[in-house]
């Protein structure tokens, strides 16, 4: 989607830290960290929410699962702990219609979310 910010850092368009990329996938730092660590996770496939996810996808997202663990193992959160996000649609909160889960960490996360 050549308007999407999201496919725009996929395509090093616009410049991001990267965390990990492979052929499927890619994390970079999110710009406005709300956490000591917030790194996001995006399919480089164009899905504009969790609602247009497609059967063909599971396996993707399974694959996104995996590497989260082993970004958190990585980045030393892995046995504090940690928060995995979506928002999705309006009321989610959602701002960027590319399909992206938050990984957050570094601190003590407060439950419930506003
Ligand atoms: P959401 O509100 O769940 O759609 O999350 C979108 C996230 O993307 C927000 O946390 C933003 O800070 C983040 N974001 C927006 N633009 C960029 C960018 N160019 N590089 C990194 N993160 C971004
Ligand atoms: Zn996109």
């Amino acid at each position: 989607m050549s308007d999407c910010i999201f496919c725009k850092i996929i395509n090093k368009e616009i410049p991001s830290e990267i965390v990990y990329e492979d052929e499927l996938i890619m994390a970079f730092n999110d710009i406005e960290a709300k956490a000591p660590v917030h790194i996001l996770i995006i399919p480089k496939k164009h899905i504009s929410s969790l609602n247009k996810m497609e059967d063909e996808d599971g396996e993707l997202i399974s694959h996104i699962f995996k590497i989260i663990s082993e970004i958190v193992k990585e980045k030393g959160i892995k046995e504090s702990g940690y928060r995995v996000v979506n928002n999705c649609g309006e009321n989610g909160g959602q701002t960027v219609d590319h399909l992206h889960f938050h990984v957050l960490g570094g601190r003590n996360l407060t439950w419930p979310p506003g």
